[in-house]
């Protein structure tokens, strides 16, 4: 029988390292699930087995998602609610998935979330880097070519920069990121929710002295800063005392003109008060 009225596709997020972190709700639903779709058989029986849940695992990995999905939806065609975890963290989150859900999406049965650990939002919000707005980019291309037109795709996105990357090509990547994006501020965080959990916060050329650097991380960038002082900053506070002429309140007047130049508006107003206020 189903967990909810409808057979149901669980999407269960687990342990990205500490498996304190397992949530009774994650617990719960593997326990009750008629079966689990997992990455590596091997590694969630771990997982298993530490939580004493019993139920039946078949695989879903990225070489054969399409003839598992047709499996899975066939599952649900039975009225066997499914569970599908990853090895770690979220599941479609550079993770296998994706295509299953869309399956499950068009086949119209139920798809539930059930929240857990995820490696790029422990390390945002410990980064020290901007969390209002973010960009979740996952793994760079592994080939260097590629890995550095996709930084030079990025180069200009406003909002912090969110990478996966394996230990050993971190420091080549430390270095592209670098050459293509400048020296900005920047944070590895190493071996989250584990007992040797570190950040390396600085700037990318400090990253870059780092060395023998293992484990599982998370490589966070600053977003493009645009400088005022790239436009002529004097043009900037015509055009803005110009509308304030016309009537618009400065924090408008600001606004207006921030949006025309692509600009950030609290960086423009900041400026235009000191500017005013030496006046
Ligand atoms: N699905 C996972 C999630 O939600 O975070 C990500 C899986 S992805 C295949 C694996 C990558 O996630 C690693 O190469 C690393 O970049 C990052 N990662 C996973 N666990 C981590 C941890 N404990 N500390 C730092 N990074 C981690």
């Amino acid at each position: 029988m189903s967990l909810k009225n409808k057979t149901t596709l669980f999407l269960v997020a687990t342990p990205i390292g500490n498996l304190n972190e397992m949530t009774t709700r994650a617990v719960d639903v593997l326990k009750n699930v008629q079966v689990i779709a997992c990455e590596d058989t091997r590694n969630t029986l771990k997982l298993l087995t530490h939580f004493d849940i019993h139920t039946r695992m078949i695989s879903y990995h990225n070489f054969n998602e399409e003839e598992s999905s047709e499996g899975i939806i066939k599952l649900l065609d039975e009225g066997q609610d499914v569970a599908l975890v990853s090895d770690a963290g979220y599941p479609l989150i550079s993770d296998p998935g994706y295509l299953l859900v869309n399956r499950v999406i068009e086949e119209g049965y139920d798809i539930v979330t059930v929240s857990g650990p995820n490696a790029a939002l422990n390390a945002l919000v410990a980064s020290g880097l901007k969390t209002n707005h973010y960009l979740f980019y996952g793994f760079l291309n592994s080939k260097q070519s590629q890995a550095k037109k996709e930084l030079e795709e990025l180069r200009n996105f406003p909002y912090t920069l969110i990478f996966y990357e394996a230990p050993h090509r971190i420091e080549k990547t430390l270095k592209l990121c670098l050459e293509v994006l400048g020296d900005r501020r920047a944070c590895l965080a190493r071996e989250l929710t584990k007992l040797h959990e570190e950040y390396h916060r600085g700037s990318l050329s400090e990253l870059c002295e780092l060395s023998e650097l293992k484990g599982e991380m998370v490589l966070l960038i600053e977003g493009y800063e645009k400088e005022t002082e790239e436009i002529d900053q004097e043009e900037l506070f015509k055009e803005i005392n110009g509308l304030i002429k016309e009537g618009y309140k400065t924090k408008e007047a600001v606004g207006l003109i921030a949006k025309k130049h692509d600009l950030s508006k609290n960086v423009l107003y900041n400026d235009y008060l000191k500017c005013s206020s030496k006046k």
